[in-house]
Parts: structure tokens; sequence; C-alpha cells
């Protein structure tokens, strides 16, 4: 069996990793849509480290959720697999699923990477994090300033490479995608038809995941799609599930592959 899964917010939302849209979504009043931009790092980096910071602790404190693992264990009872993810967080990964079956198109958040030069690192660990604002503030005005500037630069990490400011890892609004990643998901879509492609947890609404999907799909496979709520996808689909993808994915697998 072939089979090719592209998964959005929606199957980390139960894990509650917040989805970027809706109320739960804000923080500090502020709209993430806005933050994860280039425009935003630009104008306050501290701010936007200060939201990946936060994220970051959110997903290590987070754990893979049913559909992670249903997802990983229909990886494994398959001879051709790809999943395609939005999400930058690593629960797909924890649920076990190996990098040579998974992209992640947007990227991945505990990646630390130069905004100038290729200077890159992964850890899940506090390093290259910037470390937390100290806590205590001098009284004196002049002093004040003078620790302000150096609290902003400590938060703000820099490259060791070529000193510019990195950032995180990850594919901002407006950015493109890496032509590796994009090189892998053609490879596998030009490697053979689909028997099946299941699409959860993903608003589509952008053009190459409904792209891909129709693509997997071409030759008369199953197009699953997991979503509560209506997508331009839906149109498309050969069997639609309004369920969120923790409920709905474990069962679907075991239609596909078995329960066992
Ligand atoms: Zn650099």
């Amino acid at each position: 069996m072939r089979v090719l899964v592209l998964t959005g917010a929606g199957v980390s939302a139960e894990s509650g990793i917040p989805t970027f849209r809706g109320k739960d979504g804000y923080w500090r009043n502020l709209d993430p849509a806005k933050l994860a931009t280039p425009e935003a790092f630009a104008r306050d980096p501290q701010l936007v480290w200060d939201w990946y910071r936060e994220r970051r602790q959110r997903i290590r404190n987070a754990r893979p959720n049913a559909a992670h693992e249903a997802v990983a264990r229909l990886a494994q009872r398959t001879d051709e697999f790809l999943l395609v993810t939005q999400n930058v967080d690593d629960l797909h990964a924890r649920a076990g699923i190996s990098a040579q079956r998974m992209v992640r198109i947007h990227g991945n958040i505990f990646v630390t990477r130069c905004s100038r030069c290729d200077f890159s690192e992964e850890g899940r660990g506090g390093s290259p994090e910037p470390p937390d604002v100290p806590a205590v503030q001098p009284q004196n005005k002049r002093l004040r300033s003078i620790a302000t500037t150096s609290e902003r630069d400590l938060n703000v990490p820099t490259c060791p490479e070529c000193d510019a400011l990195l950032r995180p890892g990850v594919v901002w609004f407006g950015e493109h995608l890496s032509r590796n990643k994009l090189e892998r998901v053609e490879d596998f879509l030009d490697g053979g038809a689909c028997d099946v492609v299941i699409v959860a947890g993903t608003t589509a609404t952008f053009g190459y995941i409904i792209d891909w999907a129709l693509r997997g799909s071409r030759d008369g496979a199953q197009l699953i799609e997991v979503n509560p709520e209506e997508t331009p996808l839906s149109q498309f689909a050969t069997r639609l599930v309004r369920e969120p993808a923790a409920i709905a994915l474990p069962r679907i697998v075991d239609d596909l592959v078995g329960a066992r």
C-alpha cells in the first residue's frame, strides 16, 4: 500500500499546542499570524523570540496524542509512506515516525538558525535558546538603560559565525518553502499513484496542500479528509470525517491496516 498523509495544527491541538487561528492562538493579545513573519522579527526580534521560547516550552511539556500514534502505526504497516506535516512541533517524531518518512514542510521549532549565513543547530535543551530576563532591575536610571540594552542582547541570540541575529528554524508567512523539502514531496508524488491520501487537521488554505492531496489521489485513490469543519478540500474528498483527528485517525488506521 502506498500512502500519503498531510497533517496540520488540528492534529497537535489535542496535545495542547494552540493553533494560530481562533482566540486560543492569541499570545499577549497578539495575533500569531502577525508574529510569525520576517517583518515582525525585523521590528522586534525579542518579542518574536519570547513567543517562540514559550511555544518551545509548551511543546516540550506536551505529549503525542492518539492522532500522532495512529499515523505512526500506519507508517509502520505501509511499504511506501510519506507524512507531510505543517506542524513545527516534534510530536510526530516522538510518536515514532522516522525522518526518512516525514517532511516537516514548515520547519522545526527546535532548530535555531542564522538570519544571514548557513549556521544552524538543533536541540531540545536550553541552549541555544536565549536565557530568561534577569528579574532584578537597577534603581539608578542611567544604569537601568544600560541594563535594558544588555538584556535585550541576551534575549536575542547571535550567530557564532557571523554575529547576525539567530532566528527559529521555521518558515514564516511570506517566506519560501525549502527547495529540498519540496523535492522530497515531488519525488514521492512522481514515484507512483497512492492508494490512500489522508488530510487531517489542516484548513488546507495553502494551495500546495490541496495540490499535493489531489495529485496524490489522482488515479482513484481514496482521499480522506479529517476535519471538524469544511475546508476547500472537502469537495474533492471521497470520505469526509467531521471529527477531531485524535478520535477519527485511530479508527481510520484500524480500517486500513487492521486493529492489531
Ligand atoms: Zn551567521
